[in-house]
């Protein structure tokens, strides 16, 4: 079994061919991170054009990668939720194009999903698992019970982290910072937190008295703000210079400190949940750990040690295949197919859907049990 992948959601154009082993035969990647850079956030209609500027190329490269005509692949499947509208179109539009053309069957898949089930194409890892996927636009701690079957624990209740990393990191003005110059705003935070101080300065740990798996992030962001504008103030640095704090690397390791206890307890409160309501079997226990956010070692150390402690074993998909890409579209794509599930019967009349949560809601049952 082949399956061609496309992936169009946010601000990657992906594509990618796999088989029902895992193994990648062909893989292309078009990212608009640089322009939406300039911009200072990703624009729709500006991340619109560039998927409809690249799609022919990205999935006629994966196929030149693969050696293969589309004639080859046993099922085409593209992202059609969640997503920034405009962009889920063209990824929509696209793949129904090729399956009217081919005559294959188009399977639908669910962002969120792909990048929990990315995991399995590696390792094998059984149902059920706990999943916990940090990226710029997305927060959630889940449990995958099967293809399809997800359990939502808890999500972001206003921002995701790693745009707030980005927000901050820009607050920060750490452009013109020497050791950050082409970093992202998330990377150039985690460098310079290795050599501050995280005690520096006391920031207020988020909902930390609620019980349950939800997060937040906006209140954080603001604190840490009100900080950087003290600190400038005291030391005379007009806003709009391009003059860094000078107690910036301790205020870096701060913010970054607070937000990983933050995600440290919705972990630890996700865990013991799971035994509680026997939900992850004793021999079964392992989480998977993905999304943009993931490869920073300071966050991913922290919730190592919360995973060490209950005896969860801790997976982390490499870097390449945590943010977004045609591979794991292409994977969630080769998993229902090998359950002869999840293929459209009208593809025509398949719609994309700007937000679908993922799976069935449990936040009030986590709150609720003791
Ligand atoms: P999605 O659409 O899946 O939400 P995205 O494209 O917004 O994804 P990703 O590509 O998964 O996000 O990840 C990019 C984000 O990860 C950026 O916000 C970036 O700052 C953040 N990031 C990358 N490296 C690090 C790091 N070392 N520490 C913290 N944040 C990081
Ligand atoms: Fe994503
Ligand atoms: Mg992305």
């Amino acid at each position: 079994l082949l399956v061609l992948g496309i992936e169009t959601s946010c601000d990657e154009t992906g594509a990618a061919v796999v088989d029902d082993r895992g193994n990648v035969l062909g893989e292309a990647l078009h990212s608009q991170k640089l322009v939406h850079l300039k911009h200072g956030g990703i624009v729709p209609t500006v991340a619109q054009q560039l998927h409809r500027d690249h799609i022919e190329d990205v999935v006629q490269g994966a196929l030149d990668r693969a050696g293969l005509r589309l004639q080859d692949v046993s099922a085409i499947a593209a992202t059609v939720k969640p997503g920034l509208a405009l962009c889920l179109q063209i990824g929509v539009e696209y793949a129904k194009k090729l399956v009217k053309q081919s005559g294959k069957p188009f399977i639908p898949v669910h962002h969120m999903e792909a990048h929990a089930l990315t995991a399995r194409m590696m390792e094998n890892i059984e149902f059920p698992f706990l999943v916990f996927l940090l990226s710029g636009g997305h927060c959630l701690l889940a449990v995958a019970r099967g293809v399809g079957d997800f359990l939502l624990l808890g999500s972001t209740t206003d921002e995701a982290p790693g745009v707030v990393f980005d927000q901050v990191a820009r607050k920060l003005k750490l452009k013109h910072h020497p050791a950050c110059r082409t970093l992202s705003g998330g990377q150039a935070i985690e460098v310079l937190a290795t050599t501050g101080d995280s005690q520096a300065f006391k920031l207020t740990v988020p909902m930390a008295r609620y019980a349950n798996c939800d997060f937040s992030f906006a209140g954080h962001k603001n604190q840490t703000y009100r900080l950087i504008d003290k600190k400038e103030k005291e030391e005379g640095i007009p806003a709009d210079s391009d003059q860094i704090v000078s107690c910036v690397n301790d205020i870096a390791a701060s913010f970054q400190r607070t937000a990983t206890q933050h995600l440290m307890q919705r972990l630890h409160r996700a865990i013991l949940y799971c035994q509680q309501r026997h939900i992850i079997p004793e021999h079964n226990k392992t989480l998977v750990l993905s999304g943009g956010v993931a490869s920073n070692m300071y966050i991913r150390r922290s919730l190592q040690a919360v995973t060490d402690r209950f005896g969860y074993q801790l997976v982390c998909p490499p870097p390449r295949l945590c943010t977004d890409n045609g591979v794991m579209i292409a994977w969630a794509g080769m998993e229902w197919l090998k359950e002869g599930r999840g293929i459209a019967e009208d593809p025509e009349a398949v719609e994309f859907q700007p937000r679908c949560p993922l799976g069935v809601d449990m936040s009030t049952d986590v709150l609720n049990a003791g």
